[in-house]
């Protein structure tokens, strides 16, 4: 998967996706020991910090080929910036995916709350999600939007949107 563009590559983790739902994945959880010395990350994905499962897992992939920062409701803050400048700097990553998920047991505490800047991210998104469900899926593409605002002096770095439901497991590219 060494030299996939960021298209080819996200074709890539869905179809690895497609295989975890199938139960035909190709690595087992228990990889979780592989040599990361030998891994090169492909991908950077931004989940959130109360995700249920690992995004290797999700996508079928080595342990250590998916950079994984993680944030509360995958909120844009300085160490997820500083994370993507390393990532794209040191690893040569060019895609970063934005993934949210539903339920998210973040976004539904914080909203209408008064818990300071993501309670206010969380009540916008909700506001701008109007009936869409679930209102996670607009909160992760303004994320992604807001990301690609963010970085956009750092170089050539495509930054992809993602909601994954996680009853079925089955990953969305918004
Ligand atoms: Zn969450």
């Amino acid at each position: 998967m060494f030299e996939l563009s960021p298209c080819h590559l996200i074709d890539t983790l869905h179809a690895g996706n497609a295989r975890h739902v199938c139960s035909r994945a190709r690595y087992a959880a228990t990889d979780e020991h592989a040599d990361l010395e030998e891994t090169r990350p492909l991908a950077l994905v931004l989940a959130c910090s109360d995700l249920g499962i690992p995004p290797s897992s999700l996508f079928d992939v080595r342990p250590g080929e998916l950079l994984v920062p993680q944030s509360a409701a995958i909120t844009v803050d300085d160490g997820v910036l500083a994370t993507v400048a390393f990532a794209h700097e040191f690893h040569g990553i060019d895609l970063v995916i934005v993934l949210g998920h539903s339920p998210c047991r973040v976004f539904r505490a914080c909203a209408g709350q008064a818990c300071g800047a993501l309670s206010r991210e969380v009540d916008t998104s909700l506001r701008q999600s109007r009936r869409a469900t679930p209102p996670e899926k607009v909160h992760t593409a303004r994320m992604a939007a807001l990301l690609r605002t963010k970085i956009a002096g750092l170089g050539p770095i495509h930054v992809a949107s993602a909601h994954v439901d996680e009853t079925s497991r089955w990953v969305e590219f918004l």
